[in-house]
């Protein structure tokens, strides 16, 4: 799809950019030449000792297969991760461009950016069409009238969360626009603004929706940005910096990392039971900070991960990570669930259901996230019947 004569990048582009050159299978063979067991003392004993099934099989961050595929949904915040040379090509747009071309670019790839990058990306944009100057010159000119774009920022996404809202709730009285009066009163009266707080009040008035509505309401909020110090923070650092650096900096943390879920500060081992991809805007904030408290900055976290989880079981059914990962759903939830103290409450295909999907695929061609699901309640119904 040409944008306004822009080469933008499709998902369907990222997709096709093969992984790796080596077959996946011929990979994790290397990888898993030595894998550790459980008990084999120090750091893995003190983690693992206590109720998690050990099966991960030892490797580095680096190569951690997840972390090389394009387009996975972070575990974390579930929006879509970059490998570098994926990121290449956002920065190549957005500071090859100016004017229209650049609002265009900055719209086509701000599936990408996180919240306070979005925000970001959406006030340059909006200068570009009226300036038609670069990204350079787009941060000079809103920086002195920063508080106030972000606050107009802020106000569409609040917009948007009380159509969403009036719309689930219909008839009923919809509780969250006083919640929204109050975030936008604060914003008018220059008492700022503070998205931890306000999605944690916007469950506690969720009543009356169910799952899915609940869910979409906080999709919305969670792209408000984290705090107006959060968006003067990036022009702090990169009022004056140069097309390419500012283009970089509202991409990089869409990176994909591996994320030790038991940090490794803490002695969490480098092994696949103990990783899941999750971006880097999601990853360094976090550094060893306890899941209850995670949990509050990101109340998405266990939605999530169910939906990362699913996305990469379905990439292991189709061979495009080694078969060595067919255990990794069951570890990771293991892992999960002891780290979040039983918060995380997650659905996984076992190893065999994996392994006998893996096989049948030859035949049925690549399989969704769908057919992960209905492989899963597949699953459950025959281990209920064998009880
Ligand atoms: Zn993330």
């Amino acid at each position: 799809m040409n944008l306004n004569g822009i080469k933008t990048i499709q998902p369907n582009v990222l997709q096709q950019t093969k992984p790796t050159a080596k077959p996946a299978e011929e990979q994790t063979a290397q990888v898993n030449a030595e894998p550790k067991k459980a008990g084999d003392g120090g750091a893995l004993k003190s983690y693992f000792a206590a109720g998690v099934s050990f099966g991960g099989h030892h490797c580095k961050t680096s190569n951690f297969e997840p972390k090389k595929l394009p387009d996975v949904p972070c575990c974390c915040c579930g929006r879509p991760m970059l490998r570098e040379q994926d990121l290449a090509v956002c920065k190549k747009g957005v500071q090859s461009t100016s004017g229209d071309k650049l609002a265009a670019t900055l719209k086509e790839y701000s599936k990408y950016m996180r919240s306070d990058e979005k925000c970001v990306g959406e006030i340059l944009a909006n200068q570009a069409k009226k300036s038609g100057g670069n990204v350079s010159d787009c941060m000079k000119q809103t920086g002195g009238n920063l508080r106030e774009l972000t606050g107009q920022y802020a106000n569409g996404i609040l917009d948007k969360l009380n159509a969403a809202a009036t719309d689930a709730y219909k008839s009923d009285e919809n509780p969250v626009a006083d919640l929204i009066h109050q975030a936008k009163e604060g914003i008018e009266n220059n008492r700022g603004l503070d998205r931890s707080t306000f999605v944690a009040k916007l469950e506690k008035v969720g009543g009356k929706l169910n799952e899915e509505q609940q869910a979409q309401l906080q999709d919305i909020a969670m792209d408000l940005p984290q705090t107006f110090n959060h968006v003067q923070r990036i022009y702090d650092k990169y009022e004056n910096k140069k097309p390419e650096d500012i283009s970089r900096r509202l991409f990089s943390t869409a990176l994909t990392t591996a994320e030790h879920i038991h940090p490794h500060s803490l002695g969490g081992p480098d092994n696949t039971a103990n990783y899941i991809a999750e971006c880097a805007g999601c990853n360094n904030p976090r550094g060893n900070m306890d899941y209850a408290d995670w949990l509050k900055v990101h109340p998405e976290y266990p939605r999530k991960a169910q939906e990362h989880i699913e996305h990469i079981e379905a990439r292991i059914i189709n061979g495009e990570i080694g078969s060595d990962y067919n255990d990794w759903p069951v570890d990771v939830k293991a892992s999960l669930t002891k780290e979040s103290g039983g918060r995380m409450k997650l659905q996984v295909l076992n190893p065999d259901t994996i392994a006998n999907m893996r096989k049948a695929r030859g035949t049925t061609g690549n399989v969704t996230v769908e057919d992960v699901r209905a492989a899963y309640e597949k699953q459950e119904a025959e281990k209920a019947e064998k009880a």
